[in-house]
């Protein structure tokens, strides 16, 4: 739940009040839904405010736009400076980014007319609570599938994707798991609405390949931490939900609720497998879990150069 928006939003190069940043409905990206956006976080660090791994988000952005035609009118080191000056003229030391781009109003059909359509960007801070509980948490397959890449390029954070996400979350709104997982058309495990999985067996870890999934960075962190921290390479390829029963322990990973064990998850079909071993603080998911916490919040001096 969105708690507390701040005063400042930056739009299009300046810093204006937050009642001042509206917009003409009549704009091409609300319609068809080609709009783009980030979710970034920053912690209260030692070194306070810093934002973690604020250049690869903002590439993300670029490349998501690239690939739905939007033009930004800025340098990635413009929109880094941009995040961070919002960060600090709003003077709140922790929680979320979003920066969102879109086409500018009045021109509609589907061919966006880029030379024609003044790109919006806007960047705002948000105040939000924890996202998931602290405890391993419950997860059920959904019904509703993942979209096909060859559908859309699935390595962009483009708003219309969420369309998918939506209904899932219609789908599973009065049911009581805390988190859903979307199988792909060819029943392959893909990833949470928004969110990237992982899969432990012993000390075999498992995530699944990109073609599905939104190649989330916080998932190519925890990559990276497996490799630096156990020196266990992460595989990543098909998962079938076959293989469900075979695995010691799951895990979410996502920008805002950082990592987070999976206690079970329910098939369509009522099969509970559970991940007892989440709980278990000498555990990877645990493990993980503190050792991501550590690093984003500016602990880990080795990983200092993730914090902007
Ligand atoms: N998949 C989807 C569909 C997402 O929307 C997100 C981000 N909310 C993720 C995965 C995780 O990406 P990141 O780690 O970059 O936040």
């Amino acid at each position: 739940m969105l708690t507390y928006q701040t005063d400042l939003i930056w739009h299009n190069g300046s810093l204006i009040e937050r009642d001042e940043a509206t917009d003409h409905h009549i704009n091409h990206s609300q319609h068809y839904g080609g709009g783009v956006f980030e979710g970034i976080r920053f912690y209260d660090t030692p070194q306070w405010p810093k934002i973690f791994r604020l250049k690869e988000h903002i590439q993300r952005f670029f490349y998501s736009a690239k690939v739905v035609g939007i033009v930004l009118p800025y340098t990635e080191e413009e929109l880094i400076n941009a995040c961070i000056k919002t960060v600090a003229e709003n003077k709140i030391s922790q929680w979320y980014i979003r920066p969102i781009a879109y086409f500018g109003k009045w021109k509609m059909g589907i061919y966006p007319h880029i030379d024609q359509l003044q790109t919006q960007v806007f960047i705002s801070v948000w105040k939000r609570g924890k996202y998931l509980s602290e405890e391993p948490i419950t997860v059920k397959i959904a019904k509703i599938r993942r979209i096909h890449p060859a559908t859309s390029d699935m390595k962009a954070k483009i708003s219309g994707h969420y369309a998918n996400s939506i209904q899932v979350s219609l789908e599973t709104r009065n049911d009581w798991y805390d988190e859903w997982l979307l199988l792909d058309t060819d029943w392959y495990i893909a990833e949470w609405p928004w969110e990237n999985i992982f899969f432990i067996n012993d000390n075999t870890i498992c995530t699944p390949a990109e073609g599905t999934i939104l190649p989330g960075i916080t998932r190519a962190t925890v990559i990276q931490l497996f490799k630096d921290t156990y020196w266990l390479s992460v595989e990543e390829r098909m998962i079938h939900p076959d293989e469900l029963p075979d695995f010691t322990e799951a895990f979410f990973v996502w920008t805002a609720a950082e990592v987070t064990p999976i206690w079970s998850i329910t098939t369509q079909d009522g099969i509970v497998y559970t991940y007892q071993w989440s709980w278990d603080k000498q555990k990877y998911s645990q493990q993980m879990k503190k050792l991501y916490q550590n690093i984003v919040t500016g602990n880990v001096e080795s990983y200092h150069s993730w914090l902007w």
